[in-house]
């Protein structure tokens, strides 16, 4: 779509609070609205003017002001087509509250494919971020105005760094009440409790009283059909936790996630090739083979044990490692019955749900 077009036609919904026009960029939405905004950002040195495009879903009535973001990171791409699919959804015409999609926040990076920016700086090290600093602290500044102060909460969509590939996982501060909230909505088998990076995108919302969870999952410069799929519906059971979109027709399926307090990367005791023999999600026990690493002959072999009871949350996919390159990323835990439990009813690959996400299956999938 472009301009404006109407979601939603008739009075607000009786009862509900009276919604206001949302000014973003200085466009105004008017409620029921659906509108995309062109976010001036800076010029390239071609005098091309760059844009950070933003799709404003204003529902008719007033409640909750959900961000939704993917690609802070430029070359982490797989919450770009999340975003593109929750877009789809005919449920947002009777949206109660704000959706603010914002699929592609480094947009100098996307199109480089790289994470950085072209000053070589990392985003989601530079929040606030300045409108008299860096190129990337003025992107960030712009994005904390436009984005995040005009929201109540936020999900931010990431994936692993190049050739690491991470199980699909929530992180977030769980110490904030409605943080946790939102975080076991969003019903992924592992959540990860993380204090604040500097510079980070959560920490500056967190400033700002907005809770914000990361989704991670997948791998940089791919798309995972899996990950995909996992992370619309998580983001579709944090609207309706939210009540920003009907409740769901079917019966409340039990979805425990495994809140993990401290993960551990398991590093290359040498250099050499890596045979992994450990996938992701599996769960292991301290001691138990991951892979073996040696050198083109066969010789100089190595075992890389896990360090710990827990799950393998995130692996390095390029057999290619230097001594002490990071190789699996262990989530620890102590008591195997529950994380069994909740990797048994993840099930990524199933078919979206019945009466809202279904319509979605028009697409067919990524394989
Ligand atoms: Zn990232």
């Amino acid at each position: 779509m472009s301009g404006t077009e109407t979601i939603a036609k008739g009075a607000q919904q009786p009862g509900r609070p009276r919604q206001q026009a949302i000014a973003i960029g200085g466009i105004e939405v008017a409620p029921g609205k659906r509108a995309v905004v062109d976010l001036p950002v800076t010029d390239l040195s071609t005098h091309t003017p760059m844009t950070m495009p933003i799709q404003v879903v204003h529902g008719r009535s007033a409640g909750p002001r959900l961000f939704v973001c993917a690609a802070l990171h430029g070359d982490e791409i797989n919450g770009v087509e999340v975003i593109r699919r929750l877009l789809r959804l005919s449920a947002l015409k009777r949206l109660r509250g704000t959706l603010i999609a914002v699929p592609i926040v480094n947009v100098l990076g996307f199109v480089s494919q790289s994470r950085y920016l072209p000053d070589r700086r990392d985003l989601n090290r530079s929040f606030p971020g300045s409108p008299r600093g860096s190129l990337t602290a003025r992107l960030a500044r712009i994005f904390i105005d436009e984005v995040v102060g005009k929201s109540t909460h936020g999900i931010d969509l990431h994936t692993g760094a190049i050739h690491r590939e991470n199980f699909p996982q929530v992180r977030g501060n769980l110490d904030d009440p409605e943080t946790e909230r939102l975080a076991r909505a969003f019903g992924v088998p592992v959540v990860i409790n993380t204090g604040f990076r500097q510079g980070s995108l959560r920490e500056a919302a967190a400033q700002r009283a907005v809770p914000v969870i990361v989704y991670e999952a997948g791998e940089a410069l791919r798309f995972d059909e899996a990950c995909i799929r996992a992370g619309v519906k998580g983001i579709v059971r944090v609207m309706r936790q939210l009540e920003m979109l009907p409740p769901s027709q079917r019966p409340k399926k039990e979805r425990r996630s495994l809140i993990i307090r401290s993960s551990k990367w398991v590093r290359a005791p040498q250099s050499g090739l890596l045979r992994s023999t450990t996938a992701l999600g599996s769960q292991v026990q301290q001691g138990d083979l991951l892979g073996v690493i040696g050198d083109p002959f066969g010789e100089k072999v190595m075992e890389v044990c896990s360090p710990a009871d827990g799950v393998v949350i995130g692996r390095c996919n390029l057999p290619l490692a230097h001594e002490g390159d990071a190789l699996f990323h262990i989530a620890r835990h102590e008591g195997t019955q529950v994380v069994a439990r909740s990797l048994d009813a993840f099930e990524p690959e199933a078919e979206y749900e019945v009466g809202l996400t279904s319509e979605l299956t028009d697409d067919p999938p990524i394989v």
